[in-house]
């Protein structure tokens, strides 16, 4: 009885894989259409700072629905756009519709808007072509490159390291800033941090949402902003939540924020009515 239910418990798993693997080929195949058809959509999240609560700049986080497989959660299109290649199309994108609405925006403030595009390693195969390309998408856009800030994970600066490493110094030279997302969860040792090319440490936001009200589980994060200040790095919480948490990190003198305590990514009409109007 016992190797039936194991048997059957296989099958289940395999009947799993399928349809997962059908899913996935559902959302290739619409996705595709979805880029042609100029149906995906760059939605902001407001970046912090929290002396003062003073909107600094803004992450560029793209979102989809479709007609036939409703909301895709980003994270599995972005995966399924890596595998297949799209993602270079998805993010022409995200650099177009941003880096120009950023523009725009800022063409009415007093203090310029930052805005932050993630990248995927993917990207970095041909270094030399994609440092190419942010450059072309700015200069279209006018956007001024210190406005501008690259987001990657520690698995990008690991992956095809030596060309990456290189399109980031080129891209820093340039005066575009360098920020590591998800700091914390990937596996960047501590004597690379110390010569990467980059600006920025970005605290996962599981780490800060670990964070209790009587600051339990606070030692990591902690652990992070000290390492940032020896190193000179900026640091950022992503995934701030509760007020607690932002009182902890400005305890700890991190005061760049990002999370639903301060808002979730908006559409370009909501972020304009909920954050610039209002200024
Ligand atoms: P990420 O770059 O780490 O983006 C942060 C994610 O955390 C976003 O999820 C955001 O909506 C979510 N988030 C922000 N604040 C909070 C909070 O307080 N609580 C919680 N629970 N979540 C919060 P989203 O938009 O679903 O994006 C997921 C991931 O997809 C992103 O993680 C990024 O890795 C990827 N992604 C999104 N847009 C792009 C893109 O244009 N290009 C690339 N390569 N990746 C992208
Ligand atoms: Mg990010
Ligand atoms: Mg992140
Ligand atoms: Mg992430």
């Amino acid at each position: 009885a016992a190797k039936k239910e194991n048997g059957n418990k296989v099958v289940l798993y395999n009947e799993e894989i399928t349809k997962e693997k059908n899913y996935r080929y559902q959302v290739e195949a619409r996705l595709r259409k979805a880029i042609t058809n100029e149906k995906i959509e760059v939605y902001y999240q407001p970046k912090i700072d929290a002396r003062g609560d003073v909107l600094t700049g803004v992450e560029a986080l793209l979102r989809w629905t479709d007609e036939e497989l409703g909301f895709v959660q980003p994270d599995v299109f972005i995966s399924v756009a890596e595998e297949t290649g799209l993602i270079h199309r998805l993010w022409e994108v995200a650099m177009k519709q941003a880096c120009c609405q950023v523009r725009i925006w800022n063409g009415n403030r007093e203090v310029p808007l930052n805005l932050a595009v993630n990248f995927s390693a993917k990207q970095f195969q041909d270094p030399a072509a994609l440092v190419r390309q942010v450059k072309d998408f700015l200069s279209e856009c006018q956007l001024d490159p210190t406005h501008f800030e690259v987001e990657i994970t520690e698995s990008t600066l690991l992956y095809n390291m030596n060309e990456t490493i290189k399109a980031l110094k080129e891209l820093q030279d340039y005066g575009i800033s360098v920020s590591i997302d998800d700091f914390g969860t990937g596996y960047s040792s501590m004597s690379y941090l110390k010569n990467l090319p980059i600006n920025c440490l970005k605290i996962d936001r599981s780490f800060i949402q670990d964070i209790k009200e009587n600051y339990d589980n606070a030692q990591i994060p902690e652990a992070i902003i000290n390492l940032a200040r020896s190193l000179r790095l900026q640091v950022i919480a992503e995934g701030v939540e509760e007020e607690y948490q932002k009182e902890f990190l400005i305890k700890n003198k991190c005061y760049q924020m990002q999370g639903y305590l301060f808002s979730k990514p908006l559409n370009r009409i909501d972020f304009e009515q909920q954050w610039l109007l209002r200024e």
